[in-house]
């Protein structure tokens, strides 16, 4: 991406970051006290919508897919697991300091920026080099190298402007806490990480209690913690978020068709949401886990480029074997139709929900000017819109309040609605698109007349007369998760 190129877009993210504090969607957190680095509290409008967005992946995975059941394990878990995971030992990052300005930089993130410069300046062929040798040192753990690279390539702090570097070190992302009331009981665990360990720790609990075959798939919503070393782009990352993990067990061989198959099928339906093809793109990993035996990264083009959304990995058995050996319990399923027991392998399905609220806000953000006015709006798909309708009487009298009441009444129960009566008609129009309200309902003189109503449609801004009684009817379709799903 060209350097203005760059300039421009992240002034939209600016933008998108300002909006989304203006109008109730996310705050930092605490800010009161000036905020908590990479935690953020979702606002009214905020809350409806990743609630939708949650809702929508639990009922693609839960109810679309017959072999697919949910869980809600806790965040707590045995200490042991992430020594069976592998997080103990090697859920790390390598960190540099800055003495000058005493902060701290992910030594891999500052390579990976000089050589995206170097490359931004037209040396492609110098910058590929860079990340290659980069590359070979991680992989060798050879740390003191990173360091020399750093150093050797002439990095510089972009807050003191020195290149005085501490060594390199590496830095397990967990966060620690204790449990038990009493000091000499207390013992050390771990804020999850992922949730995925939820899952396989109840893998056989659910498949015998909810009587699962091979190949089958728990699904789980819920929050993941990582003590980021550089937490920036707004809620990309965070220390605190949450993550919708599915694990899909299958027969040991036919992993890597089932890792095609949802492979394909999550690129749908990131589609089906109404995000175009030219943003979304398809990553696969060259260099593997030592867990997986395939890998790729949904992406989707933010304003500072191209990054992770979700991950499809095929995991192999590693975790469930690994559980198996730290537990001394059988992880092992006996598959009637072949008649043979086996330690099923997995193909998971990780996407964070703060990073798909995010990429849906960044879609669905649109400045335009109509006949020289500015316009924002914020094109939600209906059916994940924080606000489905917004009823507006267009006075405070003659019974227009009243009449608009009847319809919020009605469509309550199914529906998010706003009711609005004070400041002109136009106003509330505005208030509503910077929230993504895709309906703005006006309730009139004629309204009392002939029980009609006028809808104004948020993206076109066009308006039709509509009769009273079709409303729940019309916003049941606008507004259904259907229209999603069949597009999947
Ligand atoms: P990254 O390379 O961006 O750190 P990752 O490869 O470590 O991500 P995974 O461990 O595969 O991510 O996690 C699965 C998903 O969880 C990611 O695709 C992302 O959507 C989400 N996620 C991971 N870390 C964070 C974070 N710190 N903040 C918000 N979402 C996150």
């Amino acid at each position: 991406m060209a350097k203005t190129e760059q300039v421009a877009e992240n002034a939209q993210l600016k933008d998108i970051i300002a909006h989304a504090k203006e109008y109730g969607f996310v705050y930092p957190s605490s800010e009161i006290y000036d905020g908590l680095q990479a935690v953020y509290d979702y606002g009214a409008y905020g809350v409806e919508l990743k609630n939708n967005l949650k809702r929508l992946w639990w009922e693609t995975m839960t109810r679309l897919n017959s072999n697919i059941v949910g869980i809600d394990a806790s965040i707590f878990m045995h200490p042991t697991t992430w020594k069976a995971s592998g997080h103990v030992d090697s859920f790390n990052d390598p960190m540099i300091d800055n003495k000058d300005s005493k902060k701290r930089y992910r030594a891999d993130v500052l390579v990976e920026e000089h050589a995206a410069n170097i490359e931004n300046a037209g040396d492609v062929e110098r910058a590929n080099s860079l990340t290659a040798a980069l590359a070979r040192l991680l992989e060798a753990e050879d740390l003191a190298g990173v360091r020399d690279l750093i150093t050797n390539e002439g990095i510089k702090c972009p807050i003191s402007g020195t290149s005085n570097w501490t060594d390199v070190r590496q830095f397990n992302l967990m966060f620690s806490t204790q449990i038990g009331s009493v000091s000499e009981d207390a013992s050390t665990i771990y804020l999850r990480p992922e949730t995925a360990q939820g899952i396989f720790v109840n893998f056989l609990n659910v498949q015998k209690t909810a009587r699962m075959k091979v190949p089958f798939g728990i699904a789980q919503i819920g929050k993941a913690f990582r003590n980021e070393i550089v937490a920036r782009q707004f809620i990309f990352r965070m220390r605190e978020f949450e993550q919708m993990e599915m694990q899909f067990f299958v027969r040991p061989g036919s992993e890597l068709e089932w890792y095609k198959e949802w492979s394909e099928t999550r690129m749908k339906w990131h589609r089906a949401l109404g995000i175009p093809e030219n943003k979304l793109r398809r990553h696969d990993h060259e260099k593997l886990a030592h867990y997986a035996n395939a890998a790729m990264d949904i992406e989707y083009q933010f304003p500072f480029g191209f990054k992770e959304v979700e991950g499809i990995h095929s995991r192999t058995d590693f975790d469930l074997k690994s559980h198996q050996e730290f537990s001394k319990k059988k992880q092992q399923y006996f598959d009637p139709e072949i008649n043979q027991n086996y330690i099923p392998y997995v193909i998971e399905t990780s996407i964070g929900a703060d990073r798909l609220f995010l990429m849906t806000l960044c879609n669905a953000y649109v400045e335009e000017e109509v006949d020289g006015k500015q316009r924002t709006y914020l094109k939600f798909h209906p059916a994940i819109a924080p606000v489905k309708a917004a009823i507006l009487p267009l006075t405070k009298k003659d019974g227009l309040p009243e009449k608009a009441m009847e319809i919020v009444e009605n469509l309550k129960y199914d529906f998010n609605i706003i009711y609005e009566e004070a400041a002109s008609i136009g106003k509330r129009y505005t208030r509503q698109d910077l929230i993504g309200t895709p309906y703005c309902i006006a309730v009139d003189h004629q309204t009392l007349e002939d029980n009609t109503v006028t809808i104004r449609h948020r993206d076109t801004t066009e308006q039709e007369r509509v009769a009273i009684s079709d409303l729940h009817g019309r916003l049941t379709q606008e507004c259904s998760f259907r229209r999603i799903f069949e597009r999947i």
